[in-house]
């Protein structure tokens, strides 16, 4: 039986990325050694890491007056990094509140700094869940920075203008959105995003900074966490996390042979289409997002008898459906559909989700 995964993180990897690791596995580019086993500073994986940066620059169109950081510690770890290393403390910084990972970086650079959150949720007149355009944002005069997550992977809701802030450094979390659309990288001062989501196997964190943000650490911070440290090192100041970062490697040349960005995101957009689509012609499921802010990557939905909802997801994995639960603060069902997933997964979803409305609607 084919099997689809439409877990949120870690995630979907292409077959052919699964079946190229297999191979190559014991030998890394017919060297009688694993990528397991080498050294961060052998030539091996310093020609390497050189080759991931520029097909990463290429696919996103990073401009030469930014530095790519290959960190760990996740995303939560940048909740931590992004005040400690830009603000000196009890500074100011904005922190947009959209929904659940949003929220957690505000408490988080609570610890560092004096964040504002700005509640940008609302509920629209029939009563969808949705988020003010830019316009409406109150920006504080005195803040640093503005801090916010244009795809908010539990609710599946997302923001899809780019920053209109232009005097202002602009911070965004692409954990679950990175490489799924063109970002206009010019107008952002940092983004970030963990790789589980939508670029490979946890334990890597991909951080991309201007380079004159990159000098203005203002207080003693953890070394590994110092942008300043982990720039001039390349990333190396500590072993990296070597498999992740090849895994990574692997995925931007799979991208790039699939036809970049722009290809990427048309079908993104196409396969996104047909789930919502189906999920509007039904009274039978349904989705709170108003529709300017559904999420191309998570789309969340539920059934009108809430009960069922335990019986679906057994019967979705009998038929080789997973990773379909909704995330515990949310409830109902999540179907995530990062760059990996093929067209065919979204087809064999829906075809699931009629018979299973003609069984028990
Ligand atoms: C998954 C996720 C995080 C948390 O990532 P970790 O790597 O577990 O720290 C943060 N923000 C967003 C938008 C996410 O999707």
């Amino acid at each position: 039986m084919k099997i689809y995964n439409f877990n949120p993180g870690p995630s979907v990897l292409p077959k052919e990325i699964l079946l190229k690791l297999q191979k190559n596995f014991q030998n890394y580019k017919n060297n009688n050694f694993s990528i397991l086993e080498i050294s961060h500073r052998s030539k091996y994986f310093i020609n390497y890491a050189e080759i991931v940066e520029k097909d990463l620059r290429d696919l996103l169109n990073i401009p030469q007056e930014y530095n790519i950081l290959f960190s760990q510690g996740g995303a939560r770890g940048q909740f931590s990094a992004i005040p400690l290393n830009l603000l000196k403390k009890y500074e100011k910084a904005d922190y947009i509140n959209s929904g659940f990972w949003s929220y957690a970086s505000f408490l988080e650079a609570k610890k560092f700094c004096h964040p504002k959150v700005i509640n940008i949720k609302y509920l629209n007149n029939k009563n969808y869940q949705s988020l003010k355009p830019m316009k409406d944002w109150k920006i504080h005069l005195d803040s640093k920075y503005i801090h916010y997550c244009p795809n908010e992977t539990i609710e599946g809701i997302s923001i899809f203008e780019e920053p209109i802030f232009s005097n202002k450094i602009i911070i965004g979390d692409f954990s679950s959105t990175i490489l799924s659309k063109k970002i206009n990288i010019k107008k952002y001062g940092m983004i970030y995003a963990s790789a589980q989501k939508n670029i490979g196997p946890a334990g890597l964190t991909i951080i991309i900074i201007r380079k004159d943000l990159v000098l203005k650490t203002k207080q003693k911070i953890p070394s590994i966490l110092n942008y300043k440290i982990l720039s001039k090192t390349k990333s190396m100041f500590n072993t990296p996390p070597i498999f992740c970062w090849y895994v990574a490697g692997l995925m931007f040349k799979w991208l790039k042979k699939k036809g970049g960005i722009l290809k990427i995101e048309k079908k993104n957009i196409l396969k996104s289409k047909m789930l919502y689509e189906y999920i509007d012609s039904t009274e039978f499921y349904y989705n709170l997002v108003n529709i300017q802010n559904r999420s191309l990557m998570n789309i969340t939905f539920f059934l009108k008898i809430n009960t069922l909802t335990i019986i679906f997801l057994k019967k979705a994995e009998k038929k080789g459906l997973y990773g379909l639960k909704g995330h515990f603060i949310h409830g109902g069902i999540r179907a995530s559909i990062y760059n990996s997933m093929p067209k065919k997964g979204i087809i064999s979803l829906i075809k699931f989700m009629k018979y299973f409305e003609k069984k028990f609607g």
